[in-house]
């Protein structure tokens, strides 16, 4: 027999086995020797209170064993190899889903995607960290995974509503992800776990009869001749793929964004924030968030924290916590430097970052330029990088010494591979982020005591939190508001923040474009 339970306990408890259902045993009002198994359905930590607590969902199998109970059903994914075909650019997880999705409706999928498999990649990324080399088509932005492969791998989105997540997390269980996505309210992969996911995800494409191909970078849409219907696209070698296009680019191919401008396809302009990465001791995270001078113990994972206030009329934020991580050179071009963050499943590192960035809205830069946020980006990223003298090492200032508009004379080691030096990122940053932030910085520290520390760092500068353009589309079919065929999708597209909140744009696409009316001519 099952039982299913609500348990709230000590972080020693959850994480002991008999200790676990000996309070299991006296929620269900039973012996504890009827429980033959204790399976976790739900996982959270509540740390608002002194005393850490953590709330479970749990199944108690009672008097015998069900081996039933924990199936997690894979969608059935049938041969497409003679099916109609759609094309998909991008293999990051808006694309990887929807290709998954296409083939679920019968559909051959193509994807096109400019980088490299997502083993390749990693000796590129590793140039930008040793040699400061950025290879535009592969690299912590490109390649297969997209933006998400080498990542923190959160899998908490806040757009619940828009769509299945709750699918999103079981195909990527069921294509290697451990069982604790399914079960944590913060779930995440880690970046050492994420390509082998990835690798599985791609193999079900291959073996289902769909194609990836990899260093196919499309540098064309082919429109009809009243560029009313996108028929396919061409890639740099100049050969033509057909088919319905769902577009999934990612925010960082700006390339993309100035092809749409020249095809006359619409696009417009859209807000972003922008700031810096804050990198802290993870302990001091923990012992603050946990409420303790011992820090975490030997129970409870790497702390998170989420901040949010307003300054002056514009959000000030974090963004992209990574627990025991690392910062990371996330350029996609040379000539441009910004950072980002990722972590092991682990969250191993002495490290916590998160992004601290300062909402931007279209109004804030003047001009009617679709692409006015993504110069004012640019500039940014170009500032900082000769700041470095042109290379990938960061420019870094104490967050003390950033509230109080002064230099750092020293800086503590940082997580960043290519290094840190001094430098005045309340001067580097734009006048009105920096004066937010340091306003935003005073509160957070006068909220939570320690936070603002001479001991924390800012590293610039975090400029790719969203797409700074929209790809605008019809709400009903998914399809461009101009051009019928063309499915814009994902974040690239303006639809999406996150890898769990891509995917779900991914799936939507796909299903639209196999329930639209011109299946048929597919
Ligand atoms: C370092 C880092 C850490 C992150 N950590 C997290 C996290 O922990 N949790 C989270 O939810 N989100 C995280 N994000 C954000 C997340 O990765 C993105 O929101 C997500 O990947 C967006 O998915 P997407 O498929 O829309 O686009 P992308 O992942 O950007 O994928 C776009 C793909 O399109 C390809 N492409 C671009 N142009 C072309 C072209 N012309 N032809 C062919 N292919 C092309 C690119 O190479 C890329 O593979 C992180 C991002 C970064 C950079």
């Amino acid at each position: 027999m099952i039982q299913k339970i609500d348990l709230r306990t000590t972080p020693r408890a959850a994480a002991t086995p008999e200790l676990l259902k000996a309070e299991a045993a006296k929620v269900a009002a039973i012996p504890a020797e009827r429980i033959f198994r204790v399976d976790i359905t739900r996982r959270s930590i509540d740390a608002r209170q002194r005393n850490v607590m953590v709330n479970l969902g749990l199944r108690l199998h009672i008097d015998e064993i069900d081996e039933n109970a924990d199936t997690v059903e894979s969608p059935v994914y049938p041969d497409v190899s003679h099916a109609p075909q759609a094309i998909v650019v991008g293999a990051g997880p808006a694309g990887l889903f929807a290709a998954l999705e296409l083939i679920e409706t019968g559909i051959k999928p193509i994807v096109l995607e400019r980088g490299k498999d997502v083993d390749s990649r990693r000796l590129d990324m590793a140039a930008i960290s040793r040699e400061g080399r950025v290879d535009p088509d592969s690299n912590y932005c490109f390649g297969e995974g997209g933006a998400g492969a080498y990542s923190d791998g959160k899998l908490y989105t806040r757009s619940k509503k828009r769509g299945p997540t709750e699918k999103v997390l079981r195909v990527l269980h069921v294509h290697g992800a451990q069982k604790d996505i399914l079960i944590d309210a913060h779930p995440h992969i880690g970046t050492d776990r994420l390509p082998k996911v990835i690798k599985a995800m791609r193999e079900t494409i291959l073996k289902s009869g769909g194609e990836v191909h990899f260093g196919t970078r499309v540098e064309d849409l082919i429109l009809s001749p009243d560029k009313s219907e996108c028929l396919g696209v061409k890639d740099a070698s100049g050969r033509r793929w057909l088919g319905p296009v769902i577009l999934a680019t990612g925010h960082s191919a700006r390339d993309v964004y100035h092809l749409l401008l020249r095809k006359g396809v619409d696009i417009e302009a859209k807000g972003i924030a922008v700031g810096v990465r804050l990198e802290h001791p993870q302990e001091l995270i923990d012992r603050i968030q946990y409420h303790s001078p011992q820090g975490r113990g030997k129970y409870l994972p790497a702390a998170e924290y989420s901040m949010l206030t307003r300054v002056d009329d514009r959000a000030v934020y974090s963004f992209c916590m990574c627990p025991g991580g690392y910062i990371i050179p996330a350029a996609s071009a040379p000539g441009q430097l910004v950072v980002n963050g990722m972590s092991p499943a682990n969250r191993g590192t002495r490290w916590a970052n998160s992004g601290m960035v300062v909402e931007i809205l279209p109004e804030d830069i003047p001009g009617d330029d679709p692409l006015r946020i993504m110069h004012y980006q640019e500039e940014i990223e170009k500032r900082f990088f000769e700041a470095s003298g042109n290379t990938q090492k960061a420019p870094a200032q104490r967050m003390t010494d950033f509230v109080a508009s002064r230099p750092s004379a020293d800086l503590p080691r940082s997580s960043y591979p290519p290094g840190v030096f001094p430098a005045r990122i309340d001067q580097l940053l734009p006048k009105p982020i920096s004066r937010r932030l340091q306003k935003g910085f005073a509160e957070f520290g006068r909220k939570s005591r320690g936070f603002l520390s001479p001991e924390a760092i800012l590293v610039g500068d975090e400029t790719r939190t969203s797409a700074p353009v929209r790809i605008p589309r019809m709400p009903d079919t998914l399809q461009h508001i101009g051009v019928k065929g063309l499915y814009p999708c994902g974040e690239g597209a303006g639809y999406a923040g996150g890898i769990v909140s891509a995917a779900v744009d991914g799936i939507r696409c796909a299903q639209a474009l196999a329930g639209s009316p011109d299946k048929s001519e597919i």
